[in-house]
């Protein structure tokens, strides 16, 4: 019997040098730590969504793939029918995309810091990273980005717009400049478009070579359920399809998926405006507390620059009950957290906090 040691020999090495994906399992009552929608889902869509399920049977399978929310998906985003997938979370979405064109010496193209998935899964996958910073001021470096793009010839470029998590994000034109600069595809994830009131959807059309990534976790209030989609040319999303698992969406997440489709502009659309101006107010009133440095954001998150150290930061923000992120790790980061706007009840707290903590600096 061979030792652990040994064992470990078997796992690729570019993946025991990987730093896992990891969360604080900290706990706090003003959680804004995980960019999620701060109100639960509302009760009407809660309800509607309860009525339709005790309609359908339990004992069976739900669809093979969820077709009817998929069809429902392509009319919210204005896009064919043929050319969504659905998937559990868009992280599973992140993985088949990747599955299906990552291979060995493979080069996927991202601009760091941003979120740590795409890393993650290429460096798993055996692909090869090529990092190109964000500028000094956290915008996409569009010149260095067609220079990698060049040099590199990257099978996959992966832009996060708004970024994750520096809320930076990427220009039409310089999108259009990106997809026209490279033979392979150009991926960008908007997980919080709703925030930005800004879509790369009306590109589709003209870039077979463009993938679009969206999410149900953020505006749309369901990360429990996890439910994400991908918008792409159909023939490409024929083959992505075939790294999804049979049955991948459960008929709990398919069903309440097509009740807040269907109530979006009612229910979830005021909360997202609600959350656009408490974004507004609270970067005005972090940027007038000495010490702090927001930095302008259109997502539901923000970073801050802290003369405090940020591990200290999180701690004292803790010990007032309220959990942000700490992300000093990422690269540019050292002296930044995030967190997400909050309830105006919660951002209150927040700013009330910040103001205590730095006022003892
Ligand atoms: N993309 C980005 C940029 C994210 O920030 C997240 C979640 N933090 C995801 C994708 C994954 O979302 P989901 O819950 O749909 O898997």
């Amino acid at each position: 019997m061979s030792d652990v040691k040994q064992i470990l020999q078997t796992i690729k090495p570019a993946v025991r040098e990987l730093r896992a994906y990891s969360l604080s399992l900290d706990r706090a009552s003003v959680k804004i730590n995980q960019n999620e929608n701060p109100w639960d889902l509302p009760v009407r869509v809660k309800n509607e969504t309860l009525r339709r399920l005790e309609a359908k049977k339990w004992s069976r399978y739900p669809d093979f793939v969820a077709a009817s929310l998929q069809d429902c998906l392509a009319s919210f985003a204005s896009w064919k029918a043929g050319g969504v997938v659905a998937g559990n979370g868009s992280n599973e979405l992140i993985q088949a995309l990747l599955m299906v064109t990552v291979a060995t010496n493979k080069c996927v193209l991202i601009s760091e810091p941003t979120f740590a998935l795409y890393r993650q899964v290429t460096t798993v996958l055996g692909g090869r990273v090529i990092s190109v910073p964000l500028t000094s001021t956290f915008g996409f470096d569009l010149p260095a980005l067609r220079a990698a793009i060049q040099d590199t010839k990257p099978d996959i470029v992966i832009l996060c717009s708004p970024n994750n998590p520096t809320g930076s994000l990427i220009d039409d034109t310089d999108l259009w400049q990106l997809l026209r600069a490279t033979n392979g595809l150009v991926v960008v994830d908007e997980a919080y478009h709703e925030f930005a009131e800004h879509s790369v959807v009306p590109l589709l059309e003209e870039f077979p070579n463009l993938i679009v990534l969206r999410t149900f976790s953020k505006a749309m209030g369901l990360a429990a359920m996890r439910i994400g989609y991908l918008l792409g040319a159909p023939q490409l999303v024929t083959e992505i399809r075939k790294a999804v698992l049979p049955y991948n969406l459960n008929v709990f997440s398919q069903t309440v998926a097509e009740v807040a489709v269907e109530m979006y502009e009612g229910e979830l659309l005021p909360l997202v405006k609600t959350i656009i101006t408490e974004r507004e107010r609270l970067f005005a009133e972090l940027r007038a507390i000495e010490g702090l440095d927001p930095i302008a954001s259109k997502a539901n998150f923000m970073i801050v620059r802290t003369v405090v150290e940020p591990r200290k930061l999180f701690g004292e923000l803790l010990v007032r009950d309220i959990l942000v992120r700490d992300v000093s790790g990422y690269p540019m980061l050292k002296d930044y957290f995030r967190f997400n706007v909050g309830t105006p009840e919660e951002n209150n707290r927040l700013v009330q906090a910040l103001n205590e903590i730095m006022c003892k600096q």
